[in-house]
């Protein structure tokens, strides 16, 4: 297809990918349907024979890539617009955020990147919990950038390119990017890109699908977390570790995410919206905070004895 290009593995470059799974289309609908013959493209994920890195074969190419997140990429909407138990939800998340950050943000350092900001969510609830962090966002999409500049926050429309033009290097003690790594073409650059802006002991804060959980086994091609082709690599705590270390990265800690019970929640109805013939669209849908709420204590237990579907991890710039 002349808007898909050939991708070789994103750890270790080799291009022998072994298809685990059938192709999966874009099943996920943001409330639009894709004009053809973007909607109707399956999208092939492969697992690396020499690394075991799983990642998405035949990525769309970014110039046309924008196509698969316009409209109401779920993610850009705030919490507070997801009700009730959201906003706790949020609220425990933020104070185990903010908690995380105080313990690894560099002494010499109050400046914090949040890298893919989207509208500003995090940024905001940052801002609004008034801890005296100076804040930064970027994102690739230019409305949401706006988005934040309207909340007085400063960010730029950057990519990882661009990164060192917008933020002085060595000025950011903490780069917040969740949910981001994923959707980088070449994940290991970017990461080398990002720490040039940390000083000598900066982290990096973020988190990730994981493809070695309970729920992606148990859901297979109706797993939340796939979103073809906007993912490109799919992790697990070793491919994540692996391509730290060859950013010459420290691994800090890989750790499990209580939120990865929005992804059983998703999973479930994902599975069951698609298999009525119905279209579905993420984090949307009468029962989705309840299942929520429902999946906690089976997502606790896993993270007891397992690994969730989301990751944090925490990569530090060497001192
Ligand atoms: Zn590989």
């Amino acid at each position: 297809m002349e808007f898909q290009e050939h991708a070789r593995c994103t750890t270790c470059g080799a291009d022998h990918g072994n298809a685990f799974m059938p192709p999966i289309g874009d099943l996920d609908q943001y409330g639009h349907a894709l004009a053809e013959p973007f909607g109707s493209t399956l999208f092939q994920f492969v697992r690396c024979t020499k690394c075991a890195t799983v990642y998405l074969q035949d990525p769309v190419m970014q110039s046309e890539i924008h196509r698969y997140y316009e409209g109401e990429y779920h993610c850009y909407k705030s919490y507070a617009e997801r009700g009730v138990v959201f906003r706790l939800l949020s609220r425990l998340l933020l104070r185990s955020k903010l908690n995380f950050i105080r313990r690894h943000m560099p002494s010499s350092s109050k400046r914090i990147l949040d890298y893919g900001c989207g509208s500003g969510t995090w940024l905001e609830m940052i801002k609004n919990a008034q801890t005296g962090y100076e804040l930064v966002g970027t994102d690739i999409v230019p409305e949401q950038i706006a988005r934040v500049r309207e909340l007085g926050i400063e960010a730029h429309v950057t990519r990882e390119d661009g990164l060192a033009a917008a933020v002085p290097a060595g000025s950011v003690g903490l780069v917040h990017m969740f949910h981001v790594i994923e959707h980088i073409p070449d994940p290991i650059e970017a990461l080398r890109k990002i720490a040039q802006i940390l000083p000598p002991g900066g982290v990096i804060f973020g988190q990730t699908p994981n493809f070695a959980s309970w729920d992606r086994a148990l859901f297979g091609r109706y797993w939340s977390q796939w979103h073809a082709p906007r993912h490109l690599t799919i992790y697990t705590p070793d491919s994540l570790r692996q391509q730290a270390i060859k950013a010459g990265l420290e691994v800090l800690e890989i750790r499990n995410s209580a939120v990865s019970a929005t992804n059983w929640a998703n999973s479930l109805l994902k599975a069951w919206t698609i298999s009525r013939k119905r279209p579905y669209q993420p984090g949307t849908g009468m029962a989705y905070p309840a299942l929520t709420l429902a999946f906690l204590p089976l997502t606790l237990l896993q993270s007891l004895v397992s690994r969730t579907s989301s990751i944090d991890f925490i990569f530090r710039k060497a001192v």
